[in-house]
């Protein structure tokens, strides 16, 4: 069984100093592959660098919502030059968050659009952060059409009837281990709903480790398997079956060989 993992930080404080050992455990519980994902210009440098260092790691590059206030024409240009790199599969994550509001949603609104120019631009697909905002994020994505094309909502926090919605555009859903939290019936019921060949797993960690193992601070690759075992269940499947199809969907979506 091999899965990938369509969205971590490894670049993250928690995590960073200790890559080579975290993708140890990940290829030892199966998780072969990574998408190390950029929340700002040096985070995505950090990200960039650090898939020279270790086969099957790619990089997305992005800016945050939270910081859209503070990216300016220029930060919108070094994004663009950054996202050329050979080991970018992914423009994001970006996005909006209505739930925080870190940034005015006039700047988010503005940078998100910005993101989704670049994406049209250089044919690539992008990674969406979206909490309380789909209606606008929809919105938004609509106004890019046809040119936009390879969309998929990371850390899915809706419910089956806007997985619904997001499936019906074409797009692709992604479900980190929150689903397996006991309280999670909602985004367990869109999980059930999208099909193989639209579904991807992360960790988005150092974040939101996993049931069973959620008291386990720092989360990492390796536990993406219990989302993994979690979500065949959902579905009723085998494990391996499940895994080889979520595999291939990441496959198709991020252009990895
Ligand atoms: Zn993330």
């Amino acid at each position: 069984m091999e899965l990938i993992d369509t969205h971590c930080h490894l670049t993250f404080q928690d995590l960073a100093g200790d890559v080579e050992q975290v993708l140890q455990r990940s290829k030892a519980a199966c998780v072969t592959s990574w998408i190390t994902v950029g929340t700002d210009l040096q985070e995505n440098l950090k990200a960039i660098e650090l898939t020279q260092q270790f086969d099957n790691l790619y990089a997305a590059v992005g800016i945050h919502p939270h910081d859209a206030k503070q990216v300016t024409a220029q930060t919108i240009g070094q994004l663009k030059k950054q996202a050329q790199n050979q080991r970018v599969v992914a423009i994001g994550e970006t996005g909006l968050d209505y739930h925080y509001d870190f940034s005015k949603r006039t700047d988010q609104r503005r940078v998100f659009a910005q993101h989704l120019k670049i994406t049209a631009e250089l044919n690539l697909p992008v990674i969406i952060h979206c909490r309380k905002a789909f209606d606008e994020t929809m919105d938004i994505l609509e106004q890019f059409g046809g040119d936009v094309k390879k969309v998929v909502f990371h850390c899915f926090s809706g419910s089956a009837e806007q997985a619904k919605i997001v499936l019906d555009r074409g797009f692709y859903i992604s479900f980190t281990g929150v689903v397996t939290f006991k309280n999670a019936r909602l985004k367990q019921q869109a999980a059930k709903i999208v099909p193989l060949d639209r579904l991807m797993l992360e960790t988005d960690c150092p974040y939101m480790s996993p049931e069973p193992m959620r008291k386990q601070k720092v989360n990492e690759p390796a536990l993406m398997l219990h989302t993994a075992k979690f979500i065949a269940q959902l579905k009723g499947m085998d494990v391996n079956t499940f895994a080889q199809a979520v595999t291939a969907a990441s496959k198709t979506f991020f252009n990895l060989s």
